[in-house]
């Protein structure tokens, strides 16, 4: 969990590597949906483009069905963004007796996620993330993997969007952070998401590595 720009796509890469997870990125999957030319498409871009949430109905059977079709360890990334999200994502879980072991919460500074995002880029063909200055490609402006790929930039990293997301952020998702503190079964790992993504990627590791320990 963390505002846009924080670091979450970046660490979730690094963490399915890692612990052998299946990433679920929720705007990744609305993207694709959006990048369909659907009718839900269409109806998820008027969200996305204003850098509002999509309704809690449309995320959570979205969402649920993303989950259903994934037998193995979860990695969800940028979901449940309201408490009424967590609280169906709880249920669901119970269910499906597949509770969640670790919420990974990471901060950032404003300045700091204006120019991340102002210069993040993504290969349209494998999703992996670069960044102009802190994680260029070998070759600008083409994916280091996939032969000739041109990365892209997001409708929604504008300066405008981005402060209309961490508007939405604030008033909507922090709490889903005070949520999860209060339930006793967790393990919350905090990380400054200001620091290098190496930094960060080291401590939530051995975080999630002692807890998996423990358990
Ligand atoms: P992200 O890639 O996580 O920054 O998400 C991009 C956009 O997709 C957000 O600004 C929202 O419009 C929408 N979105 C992604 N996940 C959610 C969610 N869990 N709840 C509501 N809207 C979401």
């Amino acid at each position: 969990m963390g505002p846009p720009g924080a670091g979450k796509g970046t660490q979730a890469e690094r963490l399915v590597k890692k612990f052998g997870l299946k990433h679920l990125s929720s705007g990744d999957i609305f993207r694709a949906e959006k990048a369909s030319d659907s009718e839900l498409g269409a109806a998820l871009a008027r969200y996305m483009d204003a850098g509002e949430l999509v309704p809690d109905d449309v995320v959570v059977e979205m969402m649920a069905k993303a989950i259903t079709e994934v037998d193995g360890g979860l990695m969800l990334d940028g979901f449940p963004r309201t408490v009424a999200q967590a609280e169906a994502l709880d249920k669901q879980l119970v269910e499906a007796d597949r509770p969640l072991d670790a919420v990974v919460v990471m901060t950032a500074d404003d300045d700091i996620i204006v120019k991340r995002i102002a210069g993040r880029r993504a290969c349209p063909i494998c999703g992996r993330g670069y960044h102009v200055t802190f994680m260029p490609p070998k070759r600008e402006g083409y994916c280091d993997d996939c032969d000739g790929a041109e990365l892209t930039q997001r409708s929604d990293d504008c300066e405008a969007t981005v402060r209309q997301r961490l508007e939405a952020y604030r008033a909507q998702t922090e709490a889903v952070i005070g949520y999860y503190r209060s339930c006793d079964s967790l393990s919350i790992v905090d990380v400054d998401g200001n620091l290098d993504a190496e930094v960060v990627s080291v401590e939530v590791i051995e975080a999630l590595a002692s807890f998996e320990a423990q358990a």
